[in-house]
């Protein structure tokens, strides 16, 4: 299944800590080259790649382990391709990626009662990323998968800023009438710790006639003050200096009336960026109606979800849009995936769009210190968009995601800046 097999590159299975690295050898990265393409050259810090406790396997090309967890439904599918083309990508900039794939998902939830072993972050906890698929099947319950999955590695790594790009990419029509392309071009920050998924609430009376259920949102400020620092100086690093956060504190007037105030108290310290507030509910028809006018947003756990799904589909489709679940103070490792789920309908087809696994491995190498390589993935996934005979069924087209696959492993060879 993972073509990376052919390169005597060998996935940890179950578990088993069968770690195998190779040389993937050659070139060496255009030193100094800068991406913007991603929009968000600002997580491009160079961090130190691992070389672990390994040290039999010192050699000098920088090696980064990546911790693969493909989930479920199309999970497996998109992953694998996102391996292959990020395996091209490294040898073409000259450095190493080692992938270790673990078969978390609802399978193994089904098998043993747990998405993950026990000791499930202790496996993946010293890797430079994690590259994840989705979670979800359609015989076990949604919260029960999030859960005890996404949630369950997001959460403890305080992977606290959830940044999701969203750009009509070449050859790409957006369903907005009058857009056809540079009028869109944002990034939404998603605050990924707290609010309305903090988990806080229960049930009582079970089953009964009074029986009681609550979610309560939670907003910290510690939580809201280290999202809005993210927020600005994302919104600082591109060219517009422009940040809308998005609000409801008219209606709730605890929680989201502090939110408003910690944005006032920290925009001070930005003088340099312009930026606006926005209610959740205008957002969508500013969202629809005036894309333009927006360049970087900000909001709640919930809004941001929702908000980005939107975005994603006024973009052109679900499964072009990318991720990352961003661990800022690199204590732990980030998380990359697509933003889309398991989509079962077309599960096993082998049509599943793989850009926004693409398009999530740009933010990693960015992530990772590697922006030449970045740059050049961005690049190939544009010049494979703007063929309309490379669009998978979600874009109209009749492409594979073999097709669309080789197609960009092939640009990312033919690219020679
Ligand atoms: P979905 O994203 O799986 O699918 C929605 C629609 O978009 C479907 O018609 C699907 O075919 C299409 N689609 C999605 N990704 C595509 C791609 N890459 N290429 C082509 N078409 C694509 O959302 P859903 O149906 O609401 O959820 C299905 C399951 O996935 C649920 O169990 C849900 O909980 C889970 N889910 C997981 C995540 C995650 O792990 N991050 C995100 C969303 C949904
Ligand atoms: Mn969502």
């Amino acid at each position: 299944m993972f073509l990376g097999l052919a390169r005597g590159l060998i996935y940890t299975i179950y578990n088993l800590p069968l770690k195998i690295t190779w040389n993937l050898g050659g070139g060496h990265a255009a030193a100094g080259e800068q991406s913007r393409s991603s929009g968000l050259a600002m997580f491009g810090n160079p961090v130190a790649p691992s070389w672990g406790n390994r040290p039999q396997e010192k050699r000098r090309m920088r090696t980064y382990r990546i911790a693969a967890i493909p989930g479920d439904g199309i999970g497996a599918e998109v992953i694998a391709a996102g391996i292959e083309v990020l395996d091209a990508c490294a040898k073409r900039d000259g450095f190493g990626l080692a992938f270790d794939r673990f078969d978390w998902g609802s399978e193994r939830y089904k098998k043993t009662g747990a998405f993950m072993p026990e000791n499930g972050r202790d496996l993946i906890r010293n890797h430079d990323a994690v590259l994840f698929g989705s979670a979800g099947a359609p015989d076990v319950a949604d919260h029960i998968t999030l859960w005890g999955l996404r949630l369950a590695i997001c959460q403890p790594f305080d992977q606290y800023a959830n940044v999701r790009p969203t750009r009509i990419l070449p050859g790409i029509t957006s369903p907005l009438r009058n857009v056809s392309g540079p009028e869109l071009d944002w990034v939404i920050v998603r605050e990924n710790s707290e609010g309305e998924y903090a988990g806080v609430g229960g049930r009582v009376h079970r089953g009964l006639p009074e029986e009681v259920a609550t979610d309560v949102s939670m907003f910290t400020r510690a939580g809201v003050t280290r999202i809005m620092r993210f927020a600005f100086d994302l919104a600082r690093s591109r060219p517009r200096k422009l940040l809308t956060v998005v609000t409801k504190s008219n209606a709730q007037r605890h929680g989201m009336v502090m939110w408003d105030e910690i944005a006032a108290e920290v925009a001070r310290g930005y003088t340099d960026v312009t930026w606006d507030k926005m209610l959740v509910d205008a957002m969508t028809m500013r969202m629809t109606l005036r894309p333009q006018t927006l360049d970087t947003i900000v909001a709640t756990n919930l809004h941001a979800d929702i908000l980005s799904d939107l975005a994603a589909a006024l973009a052109g489709s679900l499964g072009i849009a990318p991720t990352a679940n961003l661990n800022p103070e690199r204590e732990f490792p980030s998380m990359f995936e697509p933003i889309h789920g398991s989509a079962f309908d077309i599960t096993g087809k082998g049509i599943a769009n793989p850009i926004g696994t693409f398009w999530s491995g740009v933010l990693m190498l960015e992530h990772l210190g590697e922006p030449a390589a970045a740059a050049r993935l961005m690049r190939a996934i544009e010049r494979v968009t703007a063929n309309k005979s490379l669009h998978t069924p979600d874009l109209g087209g009749n492409a594979t995601t073999a097709q669309v696959t080789k197609a960009v492993c092939d640009a990312l060879a033919g690219d020679n800046r």
